[in-house]
């Protein structure tokens, strides 16, 4: 029943695409539909990670198809205002994903484990390509991607599901290959595929342990099954893939993690976020003492308001950046009291630090019809990666903060990526 009504739509889009076309009575065939935009995301993959004998698969992608030295994160260089920013090309003080963790006075708290606030449309600003491609009557389908989950100006993809951490390699990878696979008229012209392994390994273990090698030959093994069936279906023409991570990983040494109360008295201000960029509210009527304690350059961060933050940032304006945020140095985390006692006694890795740290690149890998051979393309910021995303999906982009001569160069059509 249900292969009967694919088919009668693929038909009738079929006709209509005919009756779009020109009259040229020497070809009868209708025009080749458009090929998909296949966005994977590889979770805390930095460029060093690659051409180690982990990612054959990778690899060769990136050698033969379009590859960049190194993609820089938007501030905070955490999951999920990175990957927003990607899908939006806004940076997170303009799209509201100003952390993973945050407080907003009319909302309250939001934490990625926290299933309601993620799916609530209310912390989701910015408009999301899925958003665009929906409603130009594109289908899209994500795997996974922080804000799919949430219905962003009443519009989620056709096809998303609720994040499911450790979802077995090889059935995300079918679900996208059946997608990818179906007839042109239900076929997403855009479709996300998201892996949190090297991530996971990464914080464990750090970036240099067999741990994250494994997590990443697991990976790259998933992504040679999805070529390998892209190849058997005859579909590698009709796929552009654009293979990015949302931020590198560096190294926390044993004992190199600070306790959040020693930073400043829970009296004189409150803790919005741990980790590597750590917000605090000063509590009221005790303004001048949070700022007096926390205010300047400290052994191992630095704290500034939000209105005086580095420039370079792009951040503060937002009303959910904490009033005062501290920068963790490179390799450092500040942590509640209760957990440092259950720090392992061995290397772990953190990212949130300074976008420009080199630790902090991300990756950026493309190939398909639509990109050059054997292109490789010197570091951009990743708010740049929208405007080509948008130019694949073949729709307008919506406002953003990137450049879209940026990615010129990667594509094999000389015709401009719009803004
Ligand atoms: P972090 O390292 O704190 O920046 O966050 C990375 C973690 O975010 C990953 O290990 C995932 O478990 C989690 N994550 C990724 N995507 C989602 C999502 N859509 N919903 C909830 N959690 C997610
Ligand atoms: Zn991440
Ligand atoms: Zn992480």
């Amino acid at each position: 029943m249900k292969s009967r009504r694919i088919l009668l739509a693929a038909l009738l889009a079929g006709l209509l695409s005919a009756c779009n076309a020109l009259p040229s009575p020497a070809t009868a065939a209708a025009p080749a539909a458009p090929p998909s935009l296949l966005l994977i995301s590889l979770d805390g993959v930095h460029p060093d990670m690659l051409g180690r004998g982990d990612t054959p698969h990778l690899d060769r992608l990136a050698a033969e198809g379009v590859h960049a030295e190194w993609m820089r994160p938007a501030y905070p260089a955490l999951t999920f205002p990175n990957h927003y920013t990607l899908v939006t090309g806004l940076r997170p003080d303009r799209h509201g994903l100003v952390h993973n963790a945050m407080y907003d006075e009319d909302l309250g708290w939001f934490a990625l484990k926290d299933r309601a606030a993620v799916g609530d449309t209310r912390w989701w600003e910015g408009e999301p390509i899925w958003v665009t491609a929906e409603r130009a009557g594109l289908p899209t389908a994500t795997m996974f991607w922080p804000g799919s989950e949430a219905p962003v100006q009443g519009v989620r993809p056709t096809r998303w599901s609720p994040f499911q951490e450790g979802l077995a390699l090889d059935i995300r990878i079918g679900r996208v290959l059946g997608w990818l696979s179906e007839p042109d008229a239900t076929r997403p012209r855009l479709a996300t595929l998201y892996f949190e392994h090297p991530d996971a390994a990464g914080h464990g273990y750090g970036p240099q342990s067999p741990q994250l090698r494994e997590a990443l030959r697991q990976v790259d093994g998933a992504l040679g099954d999805l070529l390998a069936g892209l190849d058997a279906r005859g579909l590698r023409d009709r796929v552009n893939l654009v293979i990015v991570s949302d931020h590198g990983m560096a190294e926390v040494a044993p004992g190199h993690a600070i306790a959040v109360e020693d930073m400043v008295a829970d009296e004189d201000a409150q803790l919005v976020s741990t980790g590597q960029v750590i917000g605090f509210r000063p509590r009221p009527g005790r303004e001048v003492e949070a700022a007096a304690t926390l205010l300047g350059p400290h052994e191992h961060y630095d704290c500034w308001t939000r209105e005086t933050l580095p420039a370079r940032w792009h951040y503060g304006t937002h009303p959910r950046v904490p009033p005062i945020v501290c920068q963790m140095h490179l390799g450092w985390d500040a942590i509640p009291r209760a957990h440092l006692a259950r720090r392992p006694d061995h290397a772990r890795g953190s990212h949130g630090y300074d976008p420009d740290r080199p630790e902090m690149r991300a990756i950026f890998i493309a190939s398909g019809p639509a990109f050059r051979a054997a292109t490789t393309l010197p570091g951009f910021d990743n708010v740049d990666v929208y405007p080509l995303l948008a130019h694949l999906v073949g729709v307008p982009p919506a406002e953003h903060d990137g450049d879209p001569t940026t990615l010129q160069s990667a594509l094999r059509d000389a015709e401009p990526i719009p803004h």
